[in-house]
C-alpha cells in the first residue's frame, strides 16, 4: 500500500543563519548555464542536436520497454553474484535496506549522493534505526552539516556562499576554516577518508542500469562513489525503475550529454561501472529496484515523458523561476523544472499540483533538456489535472487554489478592477511592508513567507506603462 505523502517543511532551515541563497543561487547557476552552452559550441550545434535526439529516442524506447528490460537486468545481476530486490513504494525500499544492515550488524554507512534516497527518506529510517549515515559527496556533506537539504538536482549545496560553508566547519567540526573552497575540500576530505575505512556498508544510487550485462553505472566528480561502492564489505544501490536502459551503445551517448548538461565537461572525472560482486570489493551487492509512483506516472501517456529525464540538472540551472527563488522554494525533493512536473506526480496533483503552475511557460528548459523533455507540454497538461481533477486523485482542486483562481479572473477582465485592487493591496500592506519587502504575510500566503520575504506591491508597471504609451512607443511591443 501506498504511504501518505506529504511536501517538506523547510522551515527547520531557518533556524540556522540562512546564507544569502538568492545571491548564491543565481551566480551558481550562472556559471552552469555558460560552462554548459561553452561544451556545447565545443562538440558543435548540430551534432549535440543529434545527440538530443538520439538520448531522447533511446529513453522513450526503454521507458515504453520496461516489461522487457527490467527482467532481463534482473537475470543479469543475478548471474554476476548480485541480488535484485524490488520495491514498490518509500516503505519497502527503506525496510530492505533496513534488513541488510541489521543482517550485516551494520553501524557505520556511506552514501554516495542519490537524489532518490532524498525521495524515500532513507537517512531518516537510518538514523531512527541508531545508524550512522555519512554523506560523502562534498556538497551533499555540507548540506548534511547543515541539517538541511539539498537545493538542486546536481549540486545539492548550491545555495551556499564559501564564507558560509567556512562558518558552517568552524562550528560543527570545530576546525579552523578558510573561506577557501580548496582549503574547505581539503578538510572534507580528511574527514572522509576515515569514514570510509571504517564503514560497514556503503549505499548508492544509479545514473543508469544497463539491462544486456546488469551494469550499475555511477557518474561522480569527486571519486567518493568509488570508495562507497568498494571498500565497505556490502554496497546496496537503491535505484527508480526508469534509470534503465538496453544497453552499452546507449550508454555512449547518454553519458555524451549527462557531462556537458551538468558541469559543462566532456566527460565526468569518475564513472563507475558495478556488475555484480567482485573478487576484490564487497562481499555483497544488492540492487533494490523502486517503483514508488513511477508505474502509475507511465499509465498516463501524456506525462510519462517525464520519466526521460537523466537528472543533468540543466533545466533548473537555467529556470528563471528556479534562480530567484531556489530550490528549496519547491518544498519537495525534487526542484526546478523538472521537480515541477515530478513532484507534481509523484506527490499527487492534490499535494503538489501547485508546482506545475511554477512556471512562467518561457520554454528555457525545453531547449536544453538534453533528452528533450516537454515541459510545456507536460506543465499544462498538469494544470488542466490540478484544476479539473486528477484521474489517480480524488477530484477537488485545494479551495484557496479555485478561489484565488476565480478572482484572478475577474480581476484581468475588468482593468479599473484591477487597479482598484493594487491601489488597496498598496495601502493593505502598509502594516506588513518592511522596506521593499513584506517579510511575513498572513496563511495562506505564509506558505510562501516561511522561507522567504516577498517583494512589496507597487503600481511602477502600470505607471510605466501610461508613460511609455505617453512618449509613443507602443510600437516598439
Ligand atoms: S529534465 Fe532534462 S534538463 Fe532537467 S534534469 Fe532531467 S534531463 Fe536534465
Amino acid at each position: 500500500m501506498t504511504e501518505t505523502l506529504s511536501r517538506i517543511d523547510f522551515r527547520r532551515n531557518t533556524q540556522n543563519v540562512p546564507p544569502p541563497i538568492r545571491a548564491a543561487t543565481i551566480k551558481n547557476t550562472r556559471t552552469a548555464v555558460l560552462k554548459r552552452a561553452e561544451a556545447v559550441q565545443h562538440l558543435g550545434v548540430e551534432y549535440w542536436e543529434r545527440l538530443r535526439q538520439a538520448g531522447h529516442e533511446i529513453r522513450l524506447h526503454a521507458l515504453t520497454h520496461l516489461d522487457q528490460y527490467l527482467p532481463m537486468l534482473e537475470s543479469k545481476v543475478i548471474a554476476a553474484g548480485g541480488n535484485v530486490h524490488w520495491a514498490n513504494d518509500a516503505a519497502d525500499a527503506r525496510r530492505i535496506v533496513l534488513e541488510i544492515a541489521q543482517r550485516h550488524r551494520a553501524q557505520r554507512i556511506v552514501k554516495v549522493k542519490s537524489m532518490l534516497s532524498e525521495e524515500i527518506e532513507l537517512n531518516d529510517a537510518l538514523r531512527d534505526a541508531g545508524l550512522t549515515a555519512l554523506e560523502t559527496d562534498l556538497g551533499e556533506y555540507i548540506v548534511q552539516l547543515d541539517g538541511s537539504r539539498p537545493s538542486h538536482p546536481t549540486n545539492p549545496s548550491l545555495h551556499y556562499t564559501k564564507e558560509y560553508i567556512a562558518d558552517l566547519f568552524q562550528r560543527k567540526l570545530g576546525v579552523d576554516a578558510p573561506p577557501d573552497p580548496a582549503a574547505l575540500t581539503e578538510i572534507a576530505r580528511v574527514k572522509l577518508r576515515e569514514e570510509f575505512l571504517r564503514a560497514d556498508m556503503g549505499i548508492s544510487g544509479g545514473n543508469f542500469l544497463i539491462a544486456e550485462t546488469g551494469t550499475l553505472v555511477l557518474v561522480t566528480n569527486e571519486g567518493n562513489g568509488r570508495m562507497c561502492t568498494t571498500l565497505p564489505p556490502v554496497h546496496v544501490a537503491v535505484v527508480g525503475i526508469e534509470k534503465v536502459i538496453p544497453d552499452w551503445n546507449s550508454l555512449t551517448v547518454l553519458l555524451q550529454l549527462l557531462a556537458r548538461s551538468t558541469t559543462g565537461q566532456q566527460m565526468s572525472s569518475y564513472t563507475t561501472f558495478i556488475t555484480g560482486t567482485r573478487d576484490r570489493g564487497p562481499r555483497e551487492f544488492h540492487l533494490v529496484l523502486l517503483d514508488n509512483g513511477r508505474t502509475r506516472i507511465l499509465q498516463d501517456a501524456r506525462a510519462r515523458e517525464t520519466l526521460l529525464c537523466i537528472r543533468c540538472g540543466a533545466c533548473a540551472n537555467i529556470c528563471p523561476v528556479f534562480q530567484q527563488v531556489g530550490g528549496h522554494a519547491y518544498g519537495a525533493v525534487y526542484s526546478g523544472p523538472i521537480g515541477a512536473i515530478l513532484s507534481a506526480q509523484l506527490l499527487g496533483v492534490q499535494t503538489a499540483g501547485d508546482l506545475a503552475f511554477a512556471s512562467s511557460l518561457c520554454g528555457a528548459c525545453v531547449e536544453t533538456c538534453p533528452v528533450q523533455v516537454p515541459f510545456t507540454e507536460l506543465l499544462l497538461h498538469l494544470r488542466h489535472r490540478a484544476v479539473e481533477g486528477d484521474r489517480f486523485e480524488p477530484p477537488v482542486a485545494p479551495a484557496v487554489v479555485r478561489a484565488g483562481a476565480r478572482a484572478g479572473t475577474i480581476a484581468f477582465a475588468w482593468s479599473w478592477l484591477y487597479e482598484f485592487g493594487t491601489q488597496i493591496l498598496r495601502f493593505a500592506q502598509a502594516p506588513l511592508k518592511r522596506g521593499e519587502w513584506l517579510p511575513s504575510l498572513p496563511p495562506p500566503a505564509n506558505r510562501w513567507t516561511l522561507a522567504r520575504q516577498f517583494p512589496k506591491f507597487g503600481a511602477e508597471f502600470r505607471a510605466w506603462w501610461r508613460k511609455r504609451g505617453a512618449r509613443g512607443e507602443k510600437r516598439d511591443a
